[in-house]
């Protein structure tokens, strides 16, 4: 694969070398490292527009990795990108003051999700989520976070724990150890977690009938796509609501990956469940960079009284809040959840049936606009299964043949393909056309 990666691509490797001078390891993010699948080193993008990327070589790609998930209008959407620049050029760009188009997007975030009244904008899903935990410390008078394994909440320490880490580390299934992600994580804080094995009612109802009282908060992803996709089994999510409930605990959903995503309002729509407080990020401001925290009014009374400081210098500038604007009134759209979703479903399914017609054993979860195809032979319940079951080294020749094919998403299994709402059904035929010449190159391996 190297090699005919290379043979296309003189340019980009170019580009590598040069960039590791200044950039530590010639990328921005440690996730798009040679380590972490990129191999033998990452794309080097030229442009984007709509469902499709070309980079620095000419070679164009129909994109599902779309920015790991931002891009959830597709790339250079021209509405969103006047909003943004008409509202720099007219209003300016940040004022350490409030203004009224912060209002128009809050309004609109709210009215968009249900269960939610009011909305914080900051600017990465690790500042939301931080934030949404230290307010619910602060509100319970609480100390202990309860989160689950294979679930990723951002980088910062109070949740930099439990996903892409050693499973040989992380003890018991059903006593599961708090494993730090990264060096530099103060070993102290695994004292203020409890880390669960999720879909599992049981562990949830034996910790909070012993330590309930003690929670502050339950802390997941109501749909986990930092495993793959794993959904929620039925009830699972309302017995988290109703456990929090019981015990004054507060639930937070993130959905920086699922909000806006299969629906506009997330998964709490798509699930019919309302947490306490949530957390946005990617889709939100259809690229531009931009979270939230949102929740309750109950949730948010001292963020509101003015007595938990969520502070930051760029919280709600001008371009997030242009971009939040537009990006919900395009969402608004009537049909464009159905229809989108039909077309991931077209190509899940259509992956699904080419793997099992070459005798690959492969099978598809997601929702719609986001899925994984996992090459297992056994149904993948939480991230112990998948990191017992899922083939991380077919996956890796599937993303090889399907990259040398113009078709483009993470290499790693435990990701997601993503598809915005303009891909189109010349994508999806494209897509599983190259899928069909792929999967026949695996098969015979
Ligand atoms: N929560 C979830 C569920 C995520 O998927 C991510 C990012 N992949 C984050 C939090 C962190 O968001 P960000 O990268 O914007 O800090």
């Amino acid at each position: 694969f190297d090699e005919r990666f290379a043979s296309r691509t003189p340019r980009t490797r170019a580009l590598f070398e040069r960039a590791k001078k200044t950039i530590p390891g010639g990328a921005g993010s440690t996730a798009r490292l040679p380590r972490n699948g990129w191999k033998p080193y990452p794309l080097f993008v030229a442009e984007g527009e709509g469902s499709r990327l070309r980079d620095v070589d000419g070679n164009e790609y129909i994109d599902y990795l779309l920015g790991l998930g931002p891009m959830i209008l597709g790339h250079r959407n021209p509405v969103i990108t006047r909003a943004v620049s008409d509202a720099v050029a007219n209003l300016g760009t940040c004022f350490g003051l409030p203004y009224e188009l912060e209002i128009e997007a809050a309004e609109k975030v709210v009215a968009a999700v249900p269960g939610i009244d009011q909305v914080r904008f900051t600017n990465s899903g690790s500042e939301a989520v931080g934030t949404a935990v230290r307010l619910a410390r602060a509100t319970t008078g609480r100390r202990l976070i309860v989160r689950f394994e294979g679930h990723y909440h951002g980088w910062q320490d109070t949740v930099y724990w439990s996903n892409h880490v050693d499973p040989a580390l992380a003890g018991p299934i059903e006593n599961p150890r708090p494993v730090a992600m990264g060096g530099g994580v103060p070993t102290e804080l695994e004292d203020t977690l409890v880390v669960l094995n999720w879909n599992d009612p049981e562990a949830l109802i034996a910790l909070m009938e012993s330590r309930g009282h003690e929670i502050a908060a339950v802390l997941t992803e109501p749909a986990v796509f930092n495993t793959g996709c794993i959904l929620p089994e039925p009830g699972y999510l309302e017995l988290l609501r109703e456990q929090t409930t019981k015990y004054g605990a507060m639930l937070i959903f993130d959905e920086v990956i699922t909000g806006f995503r299969f629906a506009r309002g997330g998964a709490q729509e798509w699930f019919g469940i309302t947490a306490d407080l949530v957390t946005y990020a990617k889709g939100l401001g259809g690229g531009f960079p931009v979270a939230a925290v949102a929740g309750t009014r109950e949730a948010m009374r001292l963020i509101a009284d003015g007595t938990y400081s969520h502070s930051g210098t760029y919280n709600a500038n001008v371009v997030q809040c242009a971009a939040v604007s537009a990006t919900m009134d395009l969402l608004a759209e009537p049909g464009l959840y159905e229809r989108q979703r039909a077309l991931g479903d077209r190509l899940a399914t259509g992956l699904e049936t080419i793997a099992r017609d070459r005798g690959v054993a492969a099978h598809v979860t997601g929702i719609g606009t986001v899925f994984q195809l996992w090459f297992a032979d056994q149904k993948i319940r939480n991230w112990r299964d998948a990191a017992a079951y899922a083939r991380e080294d077919v996956f890796t020749r599937w993303y090889e043949e399907m990259v040398l094919r113009g078709v483009l998403f993470h290499p790693l299994q435990f990701e997601n393909l993503f598809i915005s709402l303009v891909h189109t059904d010349a994508d999806i035929d494209a897509t599983l056309n190259a899928a069909d010449d792929a999967m026949s190159v695996i098969a015979r391996e």
